[in-house]
């Protein structure tokens, strides 16, 4: 196996599964949609996506993360993103979007 760095084949960065009876999921990805991160990486974590909130079935809040098209946009766009707020993770305080993050989003493409 070639190791990542090596290559120049990117394909694991990402791929489009057409076929998926949810897809597009999420309205509006302009590039290539990313289906790799389906279940999103940050979940649990500080993210800049516009994620809202609910209450589960359990009295859990949680995010709904459906505008959210950051983790989607692009095979490799989606993937640098992730692998950024990968570097130094910060689990989620479950609070509402904060405007930090809501500045950084409006910087994203
Ligand atoms: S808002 Fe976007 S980046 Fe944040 S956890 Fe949800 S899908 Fe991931």
């Amino acid at each position: 196996m070639q190791p990542k760095d090596t290559t120049h084949d990117e394909s694991f960065k990402g791929f489009t599964n057409d076929a998926c009876p949810f897809y597009p999921c999420h309205r509006g990805v302009k590039r290539a949609f990313n289906c790799l991160f389906c279940y999103c990486p940050l979940i649990a974590y500080e993210c800049p996506g516009p994620y809202r909130l609910y209450t589960d079935k359990n009295g859990l809040t949680r995010k709904d993360c459906s505008d959210c098209r950051l983790p989607h946009d692009g095979h490799s766009a989606s993937w640098a993103f992730i692998q950024k707020w990968l570097e130094r993770p910060q689990i989620w305080s479950g609070h509402p979007q904060r405007e930090p993050y809501a500045k950084t989003r409006r910087r994203e493409p």
